[in-house]
């Protein structure tokens, strides 16, 4: 698959639940693939995006978030990331790109510290607060095969279990109807692109 094929995969598709490998070598591929993830992100009106969300096995995700009253635009590529000193609580409305139309609230820390790298391989550290900080955190769960419906409070999970089962429903019709590969196939993708990165 070349990188202009890449598409925004939606839950239960097995890369939402990936485990991604860390990225230690930046080629034209790895360029190419980050700017598909701009042109997806923007065509799905979406502030983040992570590489499992177009079903690659890479730490790293994109952010474009508009500006406000509060602050600037904001618009990163993070490789790698690490969150340090996450603090406060905050709960708010999330959504994802991987389950169109569904909404909950979900608590995160109000401030985190990261450390990342850009695709040049610079280190780069920074404080994010409020909804950069609460994207960033999303984000990140994607690299590790998190969701933001695995933090809902049970009583939401309850309520949300049938666009849920919706969403699995699809997905099995598409696999039976081939226009998907089975679950076993699109592991194997993963595993795939993964041997890139070595
Ligand atoms: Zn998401």
């Amino acid at each position: 698959m070349t990188p202009a094929e890449l598409h925004i995969v939606h839950y239960p598709h097995p890369a939402l639940r990936w485990k991604s490998k860390p990225v230690y070598r930046v080629d034209d591929t790895l360029r190419s693939i980050v700017s598909r993830m701009f042109e997806l992100m923007s065509e799905a009106s979406g502030i983040g995006l992570a590489a499992n969300q177009i079903a690659l096995p890479y730490q790293l995700f994109i952010i474009s978030i508009p500006e406000t009253e509060d602050h600037p635009a904001i618009e990163q590529i993070l490789v790698n990331p690490v969150l340090q000193n996450q603090k406060g609580s905050h709960e708010a409305e999330e959504g994802c790109l991987s389950l169109p139309n569904l909404y909950g609230p979900v608590k995160r820390a109000t401030t985190v510290d990261v450390k990342a790298y850009d695709l040049d391989g610079n280190e780069i550290n920074f404080h994010a607060e409020n909804l950069h900080a609460r994207v960033i955190q999303h984000e990140h769960d994607h690299l590790h095969g998190r969701l933001f419906i695995d933090r809902m409070s049970e009583m939401k999970k309850r309520e949300l279990s049938g666009p849920l089962e919706d969403f699995r429903y699809h997905h099995r019709q598409l696999q039976q109807h081939q226009k998907l590969e089975s679950d076993e196939h699109l592991q194997d993708d993963l595993r795939k692109w993964e041997q890139h990165l070595t």
